[in-house]
């Protein structure tokens, strides 16, 4: 009888170890890389415990499957993470934390797409690969229930004791390493991404408790006589305060909003005020909660917004995006997105969607049709732009803006020059400076209102500085140039009458943050309650009626 010889068939764990140990390897490239580049250097005594570490860790995650037909599938799915996560990493910098997996979970697939490149198939292709084939070709024992539950308790506790002792033996090497360079604890793949999740589904608990009503005290008071407001915040996104114009930059990249200034305009603009995050998800909560950065971050449970307050203080509110949504603030209020608006101009043919200046796009006929009762008392409405969102910058811009050339034209940032990368983001600027003069523009034409604009930027971005690009870094290890952002206003002459508004008191303010905006609205629009601080009302200082506007309920 010719037999050929018994196939050698291997535990399943055999697959998780040499999953983990490719994934400790070249499965963290971008960790090594960056070890190996610290200005301290004499790291390499911490390569081999902290590789090791890896192992071990992976080998815990995965040791339940060992009697499981899924342990495959795990394997190649922790692959494809690792290699998605080590593109993200190597293209734009950053590092891989909760807010960054709450950023990814949020996105749209405007901004997915704008982060995807051609290098993305092949990191893929080189991390995910070996183990694709691996799990596909390696022969693997069928085990029973009572077999599996064996191998899956002694690979864990294996793996376990071995984690720990890797931890106690190195916690010398170890623990100032981490503690010095905090962003490579997040550079640890996909481990990263796996400790972001699991934060990330603990908060939502507390996310689905029932939110809390917060200001069922406010009122308005607003200046007798005066016609009610029109009052239109514009959301800056991805807006760096250092590169405007107004504030002081080399390049002029706010003309029109300069020129509106120059013929004498009530333009105001305070450069660098702090922001909530340094991310769309971690900043736009933030920025419309009372509780500022700080209490914002200690809050255990959702509260009703500034637009809350507003809509039962009688305003009529409207918040138009036309960027990923509007991560929940406008939940309550009427709310309009522009990705339904394909009839416009400024969303052309282009799949990617609409300009910004659509948000401006039969903006007069959303108002009118606002309740009559709430326009009385005045209007606020929130426009939320693409900005500068990158990294797909120059798609940011129309041709016809784009003064500083040539541009970056694509969303691998590190195949640009850093003059190239800069000359994009800039014409966003540039379009920015126009969509906000257009917003005035619009505002002039308003004659049943006093009108005024408020536009804070959301966070700012790298743009190569330090070899790091976007934001979402986490605020303690963020620079700069992700944490300041602009703060520009405009008031016709009715609404800083109405208010007594100081112009030059106004001018000279300074040292603003995201903590102000809740209140300086309030103050703007007359609003009463007592969860209303002065303090933090950036324009309580400059207004003559500012004694009208108290904290504590009214009456
Ligand atoms: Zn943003």
């Amino acid at each position: 009888m010719n037999e050929s010889p018994a196939k050698r068939h291997y535990p399943p764990w055999a697959l998780a170890l040499l999953t983990s140990l490719w994934l400790a390897g070249p499965g963290n490239a971008v960790l090594w890389q960056r070890l190996t580049h610290l200005p301290d250097g004499a790291q390499a005594s911490v390569v081999g415990p902290l590789a090791l570490g890896i192992v071990a860790a992976l080998m815990v995650l995965l040791a339940p499957l060992c009697g499981s037909r899924a342990m495959r599938l795990a394997c190649v799915a922790l692959a494809l993470l690792a290699a998605f996560i080590n593109h993200g990493m190597q293209q734009y910098g950053g590092v891989i934390d909760p807010s960054m997996v709450t950023n990814v979970l949020q996105t749209d697939l405007r901004e997915a797409g704008d982060l995807l490149s051609w290098k993305l198939p092949l990191t893929l292709l080189l991390l995910a690969g070996p183990v694709l084939v691996l799990a596909w070709w390696l022969p693997l024992r069928r085990l029973s229930p009572t077999r599996g539950a064996q191998h899956a308790l002694v690979v864990g506790l294996a793996s376990g004791l071995l984690l720990a002792l890797v931890l106690w033996a190195s916690l010398h090497s170890l623990a100032p390493l981490m503690r010095n360079h905090t962003g490579l604890r997040y550079a640890i793949t996909p481990l990263n991404a796996l400790y972001g999740v699991t934060r990330v589904a603990a908060s939502q608990p507390a996310k689905s408790q029932p939110l809390q009503a917060i200001g069922q005290d406010i009122a308005l008071s607003p200046p007798p006589t005066a016609a009610p407001p029109l009052l239109v915040l514009v959301l800056g996104e991805t807006t760096r305060s250092d590169h405007f114009g107004l504030n002081g930059y080399s390049r002029d990249t706010t003309p029109r909003l300069r020129a509106l200034q120059a013929s004498g305009e009530a333009v105001l603009s305070v450069p660098g005020v702090l922001a909530c995050g340094t991310s769309t998800a971690a900043s736009l909560p933030c920025m419309f909660s009372h509780a500022g950065r700080l209490g914002f971050a200690a809050l255990e449970q959702p509260h009703e917004n500034l637009l809350d307050l507003l809509q039962r203080a009688g305003l009529a509110v409207l918040w138009v995006d036309n960027q990923s949504g509007c991560k929940g603030l406008c939940d309550r209020v009427p709310h309009a997105d522009t990705g339904a608006l394909r009839t416009s101009p400024a969303c052309g043919t282009d799949p990617d969607g609409c300009s910004d200046a659509v948000v401006l796009d039969g903006l007069s006929a959303r108002v009118a049709a606002l309740p009559a009762e709430r326009r009385a008392q005045g209007v606020v409405l929130v426009l939320h732009p693409m900005g500068s969102h990158g990294p797909a910058y120059y798609k940011r811009s129309p041709t016809a803006l784009k003064a500083y050339l040539p541009e970056c034209s694509t969303a691998v940032l590190k195949d640009c020059d850093s003059t190239q990368l800069v000359n994009a983001y800039d014409n966003s600027v540039l379009a920015t400076d126009a969509l906000l003069a257009n917003t005035i523009g619009w505002l002039k034409e308003q004659k049943s209102y006093r009108t005024a604009m408020v536009f804070v930027g959301d966070h700012g971005e790298s743009l190569g500085e330090s070899g790091l690009y976007l934001h979402g870094m986490p605020w303690s290890l963020a620079p700069e140039v992700q944490k300041r952002v602009p703060w520009i206003e405009w008031f016709s002459p009715a609404y800083a009458q109405s208010l007594q508004l100081d112009m030059a008191c106004m001018a000279r303010r300074k040292d603003l943050s995201h903590d102000h905006l809740f209140h300086s609205l309030l103050g703007l629009l007359s609003a009463n309650t007592s969860l209303y601080q002065a303090s933090l009302d950036a324009s309580a200082p400059c207004r003559g009626l500012s004694a009208s506007i108290q904290a504590g309920p009214p009456g």
